[in-house]
């Protein structure tokens, strides 16, 4: 019997939806209820430093059994997307005959190219109504079932392990509070990934752009050689970007400008833009160039026409990895030992381990096994939460 099917059944049930618009941390006080539960089962298991601190981040240490020096962090988000809100009510689909999965509400899971290769497996979908939750719930639920394997006195010789389940990670914010210095690791791993054998380090280079537009507003009818259109300005000012060069356009290691926001009259306008690459000349040339467009549009309709304001968000974590390349072999090492082909792929967004990364702790990103995360259709194959145990296992062990 999997007992890690068990923990995250358990787990997923507990609303922790976190929410943008909270100032507080937690975002949701629902996240307590889990931080808490987790906490008492860590304790129960006899983890000594277990504990939650005021912001709700849950940390704990299992010492190392033999003589193995290193001290590895293993970390997971407690809080799930807000993507589709509402209590998760998760299915288990006993033997996937790799067909079509009709849920609630006409939700019909069909199409993924991934599906047919699931065939035979257990997997856990939700009903329908809800995001499932493996984003991160299933992460929390690998490495808490490999507490309760390491700290069985019948337990094989490890390093040190530093657990650290955070919250509001969804929000963007699950690095902000964190501990580095108490938590103790060397180095750390976010299991915080998709499909079995995913195996991240690189991330996007990310800054938000704020552009404001100020017109001239006059009667329309007395407007000849008087009236600057705030509106189309901003269109004109967006209409300087490379056109193909947006997120429905690009893949991979190509990086985009994404309007996100726009609103505007004769008088005022505003594009809200993010802005992504991985390679940091090319994310810097993007920045030149939204400050060249700026200033040819105040060139062409008087200065302080346009106004833009950068604010950089997160760095590719690869800059400091590429110095610790010996953690990524080693998570490599753990994946191929189980069994599991890994598969190294750029991150098209950010994780808190790039935040942790710049913090001091180095952490790339591992599988949780899941699919689909943030939707309805979101699922999660037990054989590979199993699995995701057993390479956590690897990972932390003396031979790895
Ligand atoms: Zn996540």
């Amino acid at each position: 019997m999997s007992q890690v099917k068990e923990r995250f059944l358990r787990y997923v049930q507990i609303e922790t939806t976190s929410d943008e618009t909270s100032e507080t941390c937690p975002s949701t006080p629902g996240q307590w209820n889990l931080a808490k539960l987790l906490v008492q089962e860590m304790q129960a298991m006899g983890i000594a430093d277990a504990r939650v601190d005021e912001h709700c981040y849950v940390y704990g240490t299992i010492p190392a059994k033999g003589d193995h020096p290193e001290r590895i962090g293993l970390i997971a988000h407690m809080d799930t997307s807000d993507g589709v809100t509402g209590p998760t009510h998760p299915q288990v689909i006993p033997c996937y005959d790799g067909g079509p999965i009709t849920l609630k509400n006409g939700v019909v899971i069909d199409g993924f190219p991934f599906l047919p290769a699931l065939a035979g497996q257990e997997l856990i979908v939700t009903d329908g109504t809800s995001v499932l939750g493996a984003d991160d719930t299933a992460g929390v639920a690998e490495i808490m079932e490999l507490a309760s394997l390491l700290t069985r006195a019948d337990a094989p010789e490890h390093c040190t392990v530093c657990i650290g389940l955070t919250p509001d990670a969804e929000i963007g914010r699950g690095a902000a509070l964190f501990g580095v210095a108490r938590f103790g690791a060397d180095f750390a791993y976010t299991v915080d990934g998709g499909a079995l054998g995913e195996l991240e380090y690189e991330n996007f280079n990310a800054a938000s752009c704020v552009v404001t537009i100020h017109g001239v507003n006059i009667h329309p009818g007395e407007a000849k050689n008087q009236m600057k259109n705030a509106a189309l300005v901003a269109m004109h000012w967006n209409s300087l970007l490379p056109p193909a060069e947006i997120p429905a356009h690009t893949a991979g290691y190509e990086g985009f400008y994404h309007l996100c926001q726009m609103e505007g009259d004769e008088e005022l306008a505003r594009l809200q833009y993010i802005i992504r690459d991985h390679d940091a000349a090319r994310f810097q040339q993007r920045l030149d160039t939204v400050q060249a467009i700026t200033a040819f549009i105040n060139a062409r309709y008087g200065e302080g026409t346009a106004v833009c304001e950068l604010k950089e968000s997160y760095r590719n974590m690869r800059e400091l990895i590429e110095q610790r390349m010996d953690i990524v072999d080693r998570a490599r090492a753990a994946f191929g030992a189980c069994g599991v082909e890994p598969r190294i792929q750029p991150i098209r967004g950010g994780t808190d381990g790039a935040r942790l990364t710049y913090m001091g702790l180095p952490c790339p990103n591992l599988s949780t096994g899941g699919y689909n995360f943030h939707g309805r259709k979101e699922l999660i194959p037990v054989p590979a939460m199993e699995k995701m145990v057993e390479v956590l296992a690897r990972l932390v062990s003396a031979q790895a």
